[in-house]
């Protein structure tokens, strides 16, 4: 058995690995390169295989850095079964459309500002492609074996967000796992990953590999400030991400008007997207902690504004109110065109929930920029600003380490570190070694592992 890294090797997105065996060859998560221009152009390079030869796909979960290459073998000619779980199979027909929307979006803006050098600059692929992918898409349910060739496989609960597994292969007398994204056993939302098989080599996820998460309650926190902006008369601005985040939001903000530790006052999803992946959080109720009542709650506590027009009488509200909105990191989406009206107006809080790259508008926001650009214009930022913990999806090195011990996986397992930058892999891999019998490495660009 061979195992090739493609992506998500030293750097968190673009996820990417190819298993061959004597008889198939399969393709374990398709993910985008995203962030960094250099990255990005990554997408633009063909793949150093064949794509006819490939067998099966199978995603661990539905986030783009995971998925979103899928339209682009697509648009080569691949036709074969791509194996995920319902959930993701169902989040990944609202998310990879929408990916092609944001890239023919982009080519027309290049197009404009001449950003290009291609006179016509093209989108990676457009909408219509990742539609017409979606029809490859096999789904099955958690520990639901399934084959491809002579190769056994299986995903297993992670808990990172709906519909997220680690894939289990056995195949050729071995048995491989790929970690996926892994959760956290105290989520909001999510129930604690389930723990591993014994492996004979593991490529595992080091998100967090060199950072622990901050011990607190968001339900507290979200209520201080929820309760000082009403006071205030002023409006409360969160920008989201689309999946787990605003449910998560969604969720909480339910509980607290549910106990009355906030009043009760209007709150909106102006987002589209969010609106149909909390649809499908509902849908799916059984692979989470929320039971019927409380999707039920969730939904009825908030006002869904799917249509621009709603978007835009919310700027007629003119009492306390909360709107989340996208994008997570304020870097496009409806939250801009809020931000706009709001943030010169002292009574405005603004809350991210969740990590802000460098160099994004979160994270200027949050060092205390004074103005803010929006749309190549000037803003002056009076908001309070400020950060809610608690709602992260990945299990810190400390989670991932208590998840690896209640695992099958015995000293002396090939572990390989994916999915992290630089300084996380490191870290990760120092403090494994030290603390376990694992033989671990951390996973090179290109590298090829055989077993
Ligand atoms: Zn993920």
């Amino acid at each position: 058995m061979k195992i090739t890294f493609l992506g998500g090797a030293g750097t968190v997105t673009g996820s990417k690995y190819l298993l061959e065996t004597g008889s198939s060859r399969i393709l374990i998560d398709c993910g985008l390169f995203q962030g960094y221009k250099w990255l990005r152009r990554r997408n633009w390079q063909p793949l150093p295989f064949a794509i006819n030869k490939i067998d099966a796909v199978v995603l661990t979960h539905a986030h783009l850095d995971h998925s979103g290459y899928l339209p682009v073998l697509y648009q080569q000619g691949f036709r074969r079964p791509v194996y995920c779980q319902q959930a993701t199979s169902a989040l990944c027909g609202i998310l990879l459309p929408d990916s092609g929307h944001i890239q023919e979006e982009d080519a027309k803006y290049y197009s404009r500002h001449k950003l290009s050098r291609h006179s016509k600059p093209l989108p990676l692929y457009d909408r219509a492609t990742a539609e017409g992918c979606l029809e490859l898409l096999k789904p099955v349910e958690f520990d639901e074996k399934f084959t491809v060739g002579e190769a056994t496989l299986y995903l297993q609960y992670a808990g990172h967000i709906l519909g997220a597994g680690s894939l289990v292969v056995e195949a050729e007398g071995k048995r491989v796992g790929f970690s996926g994204d892994v959760g956290r056993p105290d989520d909001i939302l999510m129930n604690p990953p389930q723990p591993l098989p014994e492996l004979d080599l593991l490529l595992l996820e080091a998100t967090y590999g060199n950072r622990r998460h901050e011990s607190s309650d968001p339900f507290a926190q979200l209520a201080d400030i929820v309760n000082k902006t009403a006071k205030k008369g002023g409006v409360l601005l969160v920008p989201s991400f689309a999946v787990g985040r605003a449910q998560a939001l969604q969720h909480i903000l339910a509980s607290l008007i549910a106990q009355r530790r906030i009043p009760e006052i209007p709150i909106y999803l102006d987002s589209p997207m969010a609106i149909s992946v909390s649809d499908i959080y509902c849908r799916y109720a059984r692979h989470h902690r929320l039971n019927r009542e409380q999707c039920h709650r969730m939904c009825e506590a908030v006002t869904y504004t799917r249509s621009v027009e709603e978007s835009k009488t919310l700027s007629e509200q003119h009492y306390p109110h909360v709107i989340i909105a996208g994008s997570g990191m304020a870097t496009g989406g409806r939250i801009l065109h809020h931000f706009k009206r709001l943030l010169g107006d002292q009574s405005t809080s603004v809350v991210f929930c969740g990590y802000q790259a460098e160099g994004t508008r979160g994270a200027k926001m949050l060092n205390g920029a004074e103005s803010v650009k929006i749309h190549g214009e000037w803003f002056s930022n009076r908001a309070q600003t400020t950060m809610l913990h608690g709602l992260s999806g990945h299990g810190d090195y400390l989670e991932i380490h208590d998840w690896l011990q209640k695992s099958a996986l015995q000293a002396g397992t090939r572990i390989r570190l994916v999915h992290g930058s630089p300084e996380a892999l490191d870290s990760m891999r120092d403090y494994l070694r030290r603390m376990t019998g694992f033989e671990l490495e951390i996973a090179a660009d290109g590298e090829c592992l055989e077993l």
